[in-house]
């Protein structure tokens, strides 16, 4: 079911955008998901790792959100929004404020300090601390799309590292090991799910990464590109991974015990993390358990970057014209192309809007060469050609952007409907 809060209006006409295609990229932009989603007209480069989302961009970022709140829900997640502006305090307390190099620190004019947060255990705790009393209230799981802060000093991957990016972290909050445990476990099935419905299944593995001091392991998400800053080696046999950075402590897969392994340049998507109690134990936050013992409360963050994971599907879909949206992310599922203008454009395109399914209209007075052009960059999944041959014909073309198949339809906007409503 659509959530009533987040109604994407299923039309839009392109000579209304205010964006335009260009044929050329910044010059600075090195990445083939920046050069294509601003040559798209999907983002928009502020400064380096700094980008505005134009509508085209929000529109799949809202797609990719969606998916992964419905996700975040199935696993009892509350949804949440935390503040981007933190206490100096808090920050002191972890000791992070003097050990995290790429915290930004802000003062305002009184002298004061604060954190524009790079991620949320510092206000978390003590927030749920306000309102975990007893051992009753565990376990439960709170999470936000919120923009984090934080200082890359190599910001050249376009949206993939942003100085300024949202990302999805949840976190959960639990009294025993074993609870944590099963709940990260969770947290993995769901995981993969969302990077199977975003189109990212099969090039996505789950990844042994080092687990800092606390714990042993943390999971990644991993998906394989050339576009990637990180290495893995991946089980020839399962298609478990492993991070470059703990290889050497590793020397067979810890799933099946093979020793065969592919080295693959990938993105990290996402990361699911065993927290334990290092960031409940600084704030002290602690519940007596049954037997009345002081317990500090157990942990684990999961989180995932929207643009990173919008960006990486650009990376892995797209080809020498352009991009290729996997539907369930695509801005809108048809490209609406009028080689000429007529009445019969405007009447299936209002058809297909009232049927909710989501239409761009080229309605614009272009030639076809960039009509084309336009919709194989902008790469919605299929391309509905209404020409002057079609017309007289009594039919429309439907080309797939990804096969390049093509198949026709009678002229009429009913059967048109019918058909997408069939897809
Ligand atoms: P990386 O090693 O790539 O810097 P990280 O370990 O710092 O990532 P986390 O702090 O665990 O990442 O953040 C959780 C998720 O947020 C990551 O899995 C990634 O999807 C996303 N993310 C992290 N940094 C960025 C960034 N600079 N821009 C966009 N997304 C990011
Ligand atoms: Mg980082």
């Amino acid at each position: 079911m659509k959530n009533k809060l987040e109604v994407l209006l299923p039309g839009m006409k392109q000579s209304k955008l205010f964006t335009k295609t260009t044929k050329d990229a910044p010059k600075d932009e090195v990445s083939v998901n920046a050069q294509l989603l601003i040559r798209a007209g999907f983002i928009d480069k502020e400064m380096a790792g700094v980008y505005t989302l134009l509508p085209l961009g929000l529109r799949t970022l809202k797609k990719i959100e969606n998916i992964i709140r419905e996700e975040m829900n199935a696993i009892g997640g509350q949804e949440i929004l935390m503040p981007s502006l933190h206490p100096k305090e808090n920050w002191l307390k972890t000791g992070r404020w003097d050990t995290m190099d790429d915290l930004y620190k802000v003062k305002d004019a009184s002298g004061r300090e604060m954190a524009l947060g790079p991620t949320h255990e510092e206000v978390v705790v003590p927030l749920m601390q306000r309102f975990i009393n007893s051992y009753k209230d565990l376990p439960f799981a709170a999470y936000q799309f919120q923009t984090k802060f934080r200082m890359e000093l190599r910001a050249k991957s376009g949206i993939l590292r942003g100085r300024e990016f949202v990302m999805k972290d949840l976190y959960s909050f639990h009294l025993t090991e074993k609870d944590l445990d099963e709940y990260y476990e969770k947290s993995k099935e769901v995981y993969f799910k969302i990077f199977t419905r975003v189109g990212l299944k099969d090039v996505t593995h789950l990844t042994f990464a080092s687990g800092g001091s606390f714990s042993k392991y943390s999971h990644e998400f991993q998906t394989v590109t050339p576009a990637g800053e990180d290495t893995i080696y991946v089980c020839s046999k399962c298609g478990l991974a492993i991070n470059k950075e703990i290889k050497d402590e590793v020397h067979e897969c810890p799933e099946c015990q093979n020793k065969d392994f592919i080295e693959e340049k990938s993105i990290e998507v996402g990361n699911i993390f065993k927290l334990m109690n290092k960031y409940s134990a600084p704030f002290d936050l602690s519940v007596k358990d049954e037997s009345g013992e002081k317990k500090n409360v157990l942990m684990g963050c999961y989180g995932i970057g929207l643009g990173r994971l919008m960006g990486t599907v650009v990376e892995v879909h797209h080809d020498e014209k352009g991009m290729i949206w996997p539907e369930a992310v695509a801005p809108f599922k048809v490209h609406l192309l009028s080689l000429n203008q007529n009445d019969k454009s405007q009447e299936i395109y209002d058809a297909l809007a009232e049927a909710g399914i989501e239409v761009l209209f080229d309605d614009r007075e272009a030639n076809p060469g960039v009509k084309f052009a336009d919709a194989d960059l902008i790469g919605l999944p299929y391309q509905l050609i209404v020409s002057e041959k079609n017309l007289k014909e009594n039919k429309v073309e439907v080309k797939n952007r990804k096969t390049g198949e093509v198949e026709y339809i009678s002229l009429s906007s009913s059967e048109v409907v019918k058909y997408f409503q069939n897809k």
